[in-house]
C-alpha cells in the first residue's frame, strides 16, 4: 500500500532547514502532505494562505508533494488522510525534549501513528522561522535563510503591511 506522511508545522515563515526535511521526507514516503497550521489564538507573521502559497511553488517540481491547511488536532488530520506517520525535523539536542512530549501524547491519541524524525543537514542547524523573522524586521539580508519564493512572499506581505 502507498504510503503517506504528513510533514505537520506553523511553517512561519518556512525555511531553508523545513525545506531540507520534505525533500528528505519525499525520497522515504510515497507521496507527502506539508500540513500549515492555523493556529487562531498565536498572531502569525504570514498569513496561512501566503505560507501555502510559498510551500507550494517551492514543492512545484515534485507532483507527490500536497502542501495543505490542517487545524485542530494532528492525529484527526493525520487519520483524514490514511496516513499513519507524522514526519518532525529536528536540528539539535534542544528540539528533543519537546519533540518527544509531543510525540508521546499523540501516540497515547492515536498508536496506530507512528512519529519519524530527521536530522537536519548541519549547515541549517542553527535556522528557525523565528531567526528569519527577527533578521527580516530589522532590515537583514535573509536571503541566506529562505528559498527565494519565500523571500519574495515575505517582502511582498511584510511590504504590504507597512505600506
Ligand atoms: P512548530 O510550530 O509545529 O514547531 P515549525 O514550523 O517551527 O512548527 O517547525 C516544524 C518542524 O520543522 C519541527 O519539527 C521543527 O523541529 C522542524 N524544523 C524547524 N526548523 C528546522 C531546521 N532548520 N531544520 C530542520 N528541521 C527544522
Amino acid at each position: 500500500m502507498p504510503q503517506t506522511a504528513v510533514y505537520p508545522g506553523s511553517f512561519d515563515p518556512p525555511t531553508l532547514g523545513h525545506l531540507d526535511i520534505v525533500e528528505r521526507a519525499s525520497h522515504l514516503f510515497d507521496s507527502l502532505i506539508v500540513a500549515v497550521g492555523e493556529n487562531s489564538a498565536k498572531q502569525s507573521y504570514l498569513s496561512v494562505q501566503d505560507r501555502i502559497e510559498a510551500l507550494r511553488e517551492c514543492t512545484l517540481d515534485n507532483p507527490a508533494i500536497q502542501v495543505e491547511a490542517f487545524s485542530g488536532l494532528l492525529v484527526d488530520f493525520v487519520r483524514s488522510k490514511s496516513s499513519r506517520v507524522v514526519v518532525r525535523g529536528l536540528r539539535a539536542v534542544s528540539d528533543f525534549e519537546y519533540e518527544a512530549r509531543v510525540a508521546m501524547a499523540n501516540r497515547r491519541l492515536a498508536p496506530e501513528i507512528e512519529t519519524v524524525f530527521l536530522f537536519t543537514r548541519d549547515e541549517f542547524s542553527f535556522l528557525s522561522s523565528s531567526v528569519v523573522r527577527e533578521v527580516a524586521e530589522l532590515g537583514g539580508d535573509f536571503s541566506g535563510f529562505v528559498p527565494e519564493a519565500v523571500k519574495r512572499i515575505i517582502e511582498r506581505s511584510r511590504g504590504a503591511g507597512r505600506a
